[in-house]
């Protein structure tokens, strides 16, 4: 019974760990884009996990190679040659577009993360890191360090030194008034204003679109321009893909790419869909970056054949099945359709999103104050109406997440669009 199994879980499981709604659900099992609960209810899966389903649920090739692997070996650990890992590293690293990359696999987002700061301090011999404000880079030491969302980021005494950068705001702070290229212009000069007085940072991490921070997106080419700022002061750009990753924004196989002029970061960090559920994380750097570490070094459960060999056969669906053009087709059906409602119901402030990374920002009806009560109760009706799904976190509740599997087809999309616009009315 669930409301046992709620008892048993608050006995034993942190106060903090996030567990959505006022009466959990307990799901036991998924199937394409649905998943079932314990009381054999159905529902459209739109949170895709935590966006860790990244094609489909129980999809039949992820779980052959997965049963084939585990019928011959499920770990052996990276001191011997492992031929999944060395296969998946090729393809990442090819799809990277980072030049001569190297790829290290970890077990989670926040894990890649806390290497890409080992390596890029390491590197520029330095402990200052900028980071975006609103951003959400993991839940380790040093990770929470870097975490401009102030619902986690008072927590953590990371010996860091982090300094957050303007341009990631929900609301776009001081600069709401301003067109893009404008805004794009004064987050560029408070970068070298910050700059000007700071001893030499060793790396700018940023999501191309934060995720936890509600889906939300700088204008496309902000970081080309922070890029030229950095590059010439030798300054590391990290790129958090963990959300971004894979084809979910639908135009472009990774968020960084909207910001492309100055081509790829110098790392990058990916985790969530790679394993369609599996725990994958990884970062990508050039060789020059990734071997300055000189110690022999290994992740116990990174790499494992059988998270690799998950990932593999997913990364060929996806590619094969051409899910990023999907999400870009299905995805802009959707926000259209959102918008659509949007218009009608004051208490939505916003439709935003690409792809299948669709955010909904709720407000007190007509202003811009953040209502997470009625975000919550929108949470609530989609779950009555048999669709799940998610939130932003920290201090950006009042946002509403959107994130299918990549497999999503349109009378799914148009199936949960349509509980959707009714959860949204039923909070006028
Ligand atoms: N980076 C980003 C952008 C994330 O959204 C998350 C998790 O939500 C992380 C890092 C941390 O990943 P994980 O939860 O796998 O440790």
């Amino acid at each position: 019974m669930t409301d046992d199994l709620l008892g048993r879980h608050r006995a034993v499981l942190p106060d903090w760990l996030a567990l959505y709604y006022e009466d959990p659900i307990e799901i036991t099992h998924g199937e394409g884009r649905h998943v079932w609960d314990a009381q054999g209810n159905r529902y459209l899966d739109f949170f895709g996990g935590i966006l860790t389903t990244m094609t489909a649920h129980a999809l039949p090739e992820v779980t052959k190679a997965v049963s084939e692997q585990a019928g011959r070996i499920i770990h052996s650990s990276t001191l011997y040659l492992n031929r999944p890992m060395v296969e998946l590293a090729e393809r990442i690293a090819q799809l990277s577009g980072i030049p001569d990359a190297r790829v290290f696999f970890t077990t989670s987002g926040t894990e890649a993360n806390d290497t890409a700061l080992l390596l890029a301090t390491a590197y520029r011999r330095s402990n200052t890191i900028l980071a975006m404000r609103n951003s959400y880079h993991g839940r380790s030491f040093s990770s929470v360090g870097i975490t401009g969302n102030r619902g986690w980021s008072p927590t953590s005494l990371s010996p860091l030194q982090t300094l957050y950068v303007h341009g990631g705001v929900r609301t776009r702070g001081p600069y709401a008034h301003l067109g893009d290229a404008d805004f794009i212009a004064a987050c560029v000069e408070d970068l070298v204003d910050l700059l000007g007085h700071t001893r030499a940072p060793a790396a700018l991490i940023a999501e191309p679109i934060q995720g936890v921070g509600g889906f939300t997106s700088p204008p496309d080419g902000l970081y080309a321009a922070f890029r030229e700022v950095l590059r010439e002061r030798g300054i590391l750009w990290i790129a958090d893909e963990v959300q971004t990753g894979w084809g979910r924004t639908g135009e472009h196989f990774w968020g960084w790419q909207a910001h492309g002029r100055n081509g790829p970061p110098d790392i990058l960090t990916f985790a969530k869909g790679i394993g369609n559920g599996m725990s994958i994380g990884g970062v990508v750097a050039r060789s020059e970056i990734m071997n300055c570490l000189d110690s022999n070094s290994i992740s116990t459960f990174g790499g494992t054949q059988i998270t690799m060999a998950a990932g593999l056969a997913n990364l060929n669906y996806l590619l094969e099945h051409d899910l990023q053009g999907n999400s870009r087709r299905v995805g802009g059906l959707l926000i259209e359709r959102l918008r659509a409602v949007a218009a009608q119901v004051p208490a939505v402030r916003e439709v935003r999103g690409r792809g299948l990374m669709i955010g909904i920002e709720i407000t007190e009806p007509g202003t811009d104050t953040a209502d997470p009560k009625a975000a919550a109760a929108v949470l609530e009706a989609a779950r009555e109406g048999g669709l799940l799904i998610g939130k932003g976190g920290g201090h950006n509740t009042s946002s509403l997440r959107v994130a299918p599997p990549l497999s999503l087809n349109v009378a799914e999309a148009e199936e949960g669009a349509a509980i959707l616009e009714t959860a949204l009315r039923s909070i006028q």
